[in-house]
């Protein structure tokens, strides 16, 4: 098992800007709001990780 957090890249829903997030894929599948690095508005983030873990999907919503 490794503990390591691993970057993604992805385009934030509220000002289109490539963002990069930073998942922990060992705490497995799960949904958190954290703030676009660039304009700041609340995002929710939902992590998707496969069972064997090697498999890592990351989306972005932005809840107006
Ligand atoms: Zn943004």
């Amino acid at each position: 098992m490794h503990n390591t957090l691993e970057e993604k890249r992805l385009l934030c829903p509220a000002c289109n800007a490539a963002i990069s997030v930073l998942v922990d894929p060992s705490a497995g599948s799960q949904s958190y709001i954290e703030d676009c690095e660039v304009c700041c508005r609340p995002l929710t983030i939902r992590l998707t990780v496969s069972h064997d873990g090697g498999d890592i999907e990351v989306e972005a919503d932005y809840a107006q």
